[in-house]
Formats: C-alpha cells, sequence, structure tokens
C-alpha cells in the first residue's frame, strides 16, 4: 500500500524530505499538519493554532527543510521556544527529518549551557537555529549580526514564552531580523498579548485552526490514565490483565510503535497483531478476520489502518497514543459498543497532553474519568479469577477421564498430587506469577520506575519525554504521609480522612498516589495550614496521619 505517503505526497515537500518522513513511520499528515504545509511552503506568514500534540514541530519543520538551501552555510530559519526541552526536541526534530538531506546543520541555542560551543556551532554554517529567546539575546548582545540572514522565524508556543515573560526579548529578537521574513506562530491560545504580537509582527498572516467540533459519543465508558510516554508499554499489559475484554483495538501513532506494542502482547501470550499502513492489503483483510473469528482478540493500529474496521467483537478501544483531535478520538471509541453493545474506551495521557484531554471532554460533553495503575494485588486477583473461569468446567470431568494417567504420573514422577497439580499450573499459565510478592516484582508499581525493557524505543523524531513530576493543578500542593501501602492503607482511606475530619469537598482533593512507604496527595494551597492543623491527630488504618507539605525540589 502507498496511501500513507500519498497523504505527505500531496503536500509538495522535497523528495528527501517525504523519505525521512517515511522512514520516521509517520502515515498522514496530523490535521495541523495538512493545513499548515501549503501556507508555509507558499510564503505566508501563519498563525497556527493548536493543542499540544496535534504534531505542529513537524507542521513547521518539514516545509521550512523542504525551502532551505543547504549551500548557504549561514542562518536561514529561526525557531523559538519557551524551553530548552522544547528547544531540544524541536533540533532533534529538524535532524531526523533532514536526515537523508545533506549539508544541513541544526543548532540548539539555551541558557544553562556554556555559550562557547553554541556560538562555534553557529559560526560553522549551521541554517538553523532553534532557541529559547533569553539565551539568544545573550547572543545577540555580543554579535548584533547574528540573525541578519534568518529568512524565516518560527515561534512556537508563543503563549507559553510570553507567560515565562520573554516579551521584551521577542522584540528584540525581531528587530534583529531583517524585514521580508516569513513568520510562523503557533500558540494554543490567542489572548490580546499574542494577537498584539501577530498585528504588529505578522504580515497578512493566514490563520490555521484546528477547529474542535462538538461530537456524540454513546454507550462507550470511558477513562484515563496519567502516564509517562516511556511506560506506555508496561501499562498497558498492565491494563489489559485486569479489564475483562473479548476483543480490543489498541491505537498508536506510528507503524513501528504497532510492531513494538503487537509484539510486547504477543510475548504475554496475547494473540495479537499489528495493522498500519504497510500492511498489504490480503494482509489487512486477514488481520480483520481473525479478529472477528476469535483468532486475534488485539489488533494495534494506527488511525490509518484502522479506518473502516467494524467487528462487533470489540468490546475496548484502548488509545495507547493521543489522537490528534477530539473527532478523531469519536471515531476512534466508535469501533467499540457497536450493534448496541456496551463498550470500553481508555485513553493514555502524559503530563504535557492534559490540555487535549480537556478539549476531548468539552467537545464530546462527557466527563473522562481518571483511574490508575491497577496494582500487584489487583493483577493477582484478575489472574486468578481467569484460572478458575478457565478450570471450572474442565474439572467436572478431568478425573475420570485422566485418572489413570494421573495415577500413573504420581507414581513414575514420584510426587503428591498437590506437586503435580503446581506443575501443571504453572505450565498452563506459562510460568506466569500467581503469588503477590512475585507479581510485585514482576513490574515495579512506581509510575516513574517502569522496568527497562518495558521501554519502548522511540521513533526518531518522538519527542523526549522530560521525567517530572505530574504537573499540579493551579492552586494545588503536593503533601507527604509517612503512611504507604506497606501500612496497609488505600487511596480511599486516605481520602475518607481528609474529607471526613478535615471537611473538605471531593473535587478539592487532587490526585492521591500510594506508594509502598509513603503517599502524596494533592491539596488546595489556600487554607493549606488550617487544614494540615485540623488532620494533625488523625489516624488511618489505626496509624498516625501526619501529613506534611511535600517539596519536590
Ligand atoms: P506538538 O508540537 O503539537 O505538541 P509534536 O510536534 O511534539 O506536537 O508531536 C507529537 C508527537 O506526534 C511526536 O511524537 C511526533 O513524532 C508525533 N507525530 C507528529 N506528526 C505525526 C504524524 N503525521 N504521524 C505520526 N506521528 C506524528
Ligand atoms: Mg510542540
Amino acid at each position: 500500500m502507498t496511501q500513507e505517503i500519498g497523504g505527505f505526497a500531496a503536500l509538495d515537500l522535497h523528495p528527501q524530505i517525504l523519505a525521512a518522513v517515511s522512514a520516521v513511520g509517520y502515515e498522514e499528515p496530523s490535521p495541523i499538519q495538512a493545513q499548515s504545509i501549503p501556507v508555509i511552503l507558499a510564503g505566508h506568514d501563519m498563525i497556527g493554532q493548536a493543542q499540544t500534540g496535534t504534531g505542529k514541530t513537524a507542521a513547521f519543520a518539514l516545509p521550512l527543510l523542504s525551502r532551505l538551501d543547504p549551500a548557504r552555510r549561514e542562518p536561514q530559519v529561526l525557531i523559538l521556544t519557551p524551553t530548552r526541552e522544547l528547544a531540544l526536541q524541536v533540533a532533534t526534530a529538524f535532524e531526523t527529518y533532514s536526515k537523508q538531506m545533506s549539508g544541513v546543520g541544526v543548532v540548539a541555542v539555551y541558557g544553562g549551557a556554556p555559550m562557547g560551543p553554541q556560538l562555534k556551532a553557529l559560526r560553522q554554517g549551521a541554517q538553523i537555529i532553534v532557541a529559547t529567546p533569553g539565551r539568544l539575546c545573550d547572543h545577540l548582545r555580543r554579535d548584533e549580526k547574528l540573525l541578519s540572514t534568518v529568512e524565516r522565524l518560527v515561534l512556537d508556543e508563543a503563549d507559553e514564552m510570553l507567560k515565562l515573560g520573554f516579551m521584551d526579548d521577542l522584540e528584540v529578537i525581531f528587530q534583529a531580523i531583517p524585514e521580508g521574513r516569513q513568520t510562523v506562530l503557533f500558540s494554543a491560545t490567542l489572548p490580546p498579548s499574542i494577537r498584539s504580537i501577530a498585528e504588529r509582527h505578522l504580515k497578512e498572516p493566514k490563520h490555521v485552526k484546528i477547529a474542535a467540533k462538538t461530537q456524540t459519543v454513546s454507550r462507550i465508558d470511558q477513562a484515563h490514565l496519567l502516564i509517562h510516554a516511556d511506560q506506555k508499554v508496561g501499562a498497558v499489559l498492565r491494563l489489559l490483565e485486569v479489564e475483562e475484554f473479548d476483543a480490543l483495538i489498541a491505537f498508536v501513532r506510528t507503524k513501528q510503535a504497532t510492531l513494538d506494542l503487537a509484539s510486547a502482547l504477543e510475548a504475554k501470550g496475547y494473540k495479537a497483531a499489528a495493522l498500519n499502513g504497510d500492511i498489504a492489503q490480503n494482509q489487512r483483510e486477514r488481520v480483520i478476520e481473525s479478529l472477528k473469528d476469535g483468532r486475534l482478540d488485539i489488533v494495534v493500529a494506527t488511525d490509518v489502518a484502522a479506518r473502516g474496521i467494524d467487528v462487533p467483537r470489540i468490546t475496548h478501544v484502548l488509545n495507547v497514543d493521543m489522537p490528534y483531535d477530539p473527532e478523531s478520538y469519536v471515531h476512534r471509541i466508535g469501533r467499540t459498543g457497536r450493534a448496541g453493545r456496551d463498550g470500553r474506551a481508555l485513553l493514555l495521557v502524559t503530563p504535557r497532553e492534559r490540555r487535549m484531554l480537556q478539549v476531548i471532554e468539552r467537545v464530546t460533553g462527557q466527563a473522562v474519568a481518571e483511574v490508575r495503575l491497577p496494582n500487584a494485588q489487583q493483577v493477582l486477583d484478575a489472574r486468578i479469577k481467569k484460572l478458575i473461569g478457565g478450570l471450572t468446567p474442565l474439572v467436572a470431568d478431568a478425573e475420570t477421564s485422566h485418572g489413570e494417567l494421573l495415577d500413573r504420573l504420581i507414581t513414575e514422577i514420584g510426587c503428591s498430587p498437590r506437586a503435580l497439580a503446581s506443575a501443571l499450573l504453572r505450565k498452563a499459565t506459562n510460568g506466569q506469577s500467581l503469588n503477590l510478592a512475585d507479581v510485585e516484582r514482576e513490574q515495579p508499581l512506581v509510575p516513574g520506575a517502569s522496568a527497562p525493557r518495558e521501554r519502548r524505543e522511540r521513533a526518531p523524531g518522538d519527542v523526549r519525554e522530560r521525567r517530572a513530576p505530574m504537573p499540579l493543578a493551579e492552586g494545588r500542593v503536593r503533601c507527604r504521609t509517612a503512611l504507604g501501602a506497606r501500612d496497609g492503607i488505600a487511596a480511599k482511606n486516605l481520602l475518607g480522612a481528609i474529607l471526613n475530619e478535615g471537611g473538605l469537598a471531593r473535587e478539592a482533593i487532587g490526585r492521591i498516589q500510594i506508594r509502598e512507604t509513603f503517599s502524596l496527595v494533592e491539596l488546595p494551597e489556600e487554607g493549606l495550614e488550617r487544614l494540615l492543623g485540623k488532620l494533625k491527630d488523625t489516624r488511618v488504618a489505626g496509624k498516625s496521619l501526619k501529613l506534611r507539605r511535600y517539596r519536590e525540589d
């Protein structure tokens, strides 16, 4: 199938760029890419409005690289980003997308690192500068001609840059780039300050907005789970242990991810297959047939490849990677709940994708409840339940049909019936752990500590996720108690105690995280001292709670 390249191929990008995109495994442009790429290629100024995670980096990087002149060894393109992490991510993305071109140099310029090497890289003829405004201004103070050859400027996450106080630096940078440049501004929101920048510094900008249309979803039970990007595979494996599904479709963004996840699932004994744009039509049909008749239970697909799948057995849709917009979310989860049946949709959300979750909730008019990763006890319970379910119908006639054989096995092996049963169990469950300690050891419970072999290799263009604590909602602070799972407390005990003794409303309490030796709970900053005072003598599970404000840095 070449249809997946068709999506990008129709966009008039440079052949070497197309080749790189295909190597990364993108199958079709995201909506913001499909709309922005022609505008940027045509040289227009542009204002692009889209949420995090919608693919904005490629939306500007691909057309800018297509129009780059590698023979001219001087800065041609400047990308401004709010943070060092983003600057590095964007620089890496430019490197990935320009892999098939020769003579393209990218330099990342950000604070907190020595200026010397950055300056040297600049002087060695890099054409693309990816910078945070503050550090770039430091460089400009030393060399005011630094940006005199720049022809195209991108402000990435402009609203964030303003929030971080870069307004004045931006003005300095605008002045340092010659007139006649092309300017592209991306922002999730367009507050007056951004509109004013656009009015003063952009020329007849085209507006590209990924508008969210209202969608209806019915009969589908939706939930989300917060997780870091590199823990997704581990989280999926654990979720599937407790979810009672018949057939399931998992959505990811790239071909590579379909292969990686499908093989991780197969390794755990699931009947799983990958479906992506590289898979030939007849093979694709075979996969769908197998899902229909139960030879397969899980298909891991990209959006393109899953188009038109209608399999009534599908009880679950698992959104491993975020969809680009609410519309495609609704499309995806519409794969379940077919023919009047109930369905369940699960969504993995990384910290930076929380805003997209809110948009989805707003557009669909439904809350997508937060669920936690099942703990070892829940995993074990689910395993035992499955075992009992599978064995019960077999037990009725087992003794009569194998009575003699069993006697013989017991005699020849020289073991007790229990030992034999135990050995058979181990074989039947493929060595799966069936006691709590082993299940705990199997997969670390604490988010942030997923076993290295569970980590998915990222596609080269993938963003790097900073290993940071989950961001707090505004006005909330994190508090810590030395009571944890080993003290026998669960989130509901903590919640109950705080609600009762603290006199708070449920909404006032944020996430509760139970760890082995401690727990964290998010509480309102306002009135915190008074609240902690009220909770001074509270006991949970027979032990003193002693909640304290927790500062992680
Ligand atoms: P944003 O800047 O809008 O937050 P990014 O540019 O960081 O989004 O992209 C988010 C993720 O989506 C990255 O992992 C990127 O590799 C991936 N991605 C971008 N475009 C595509 C595409 N067309 N197909 C598949 N994955 C894509
Ligand atoms: Mg971005």
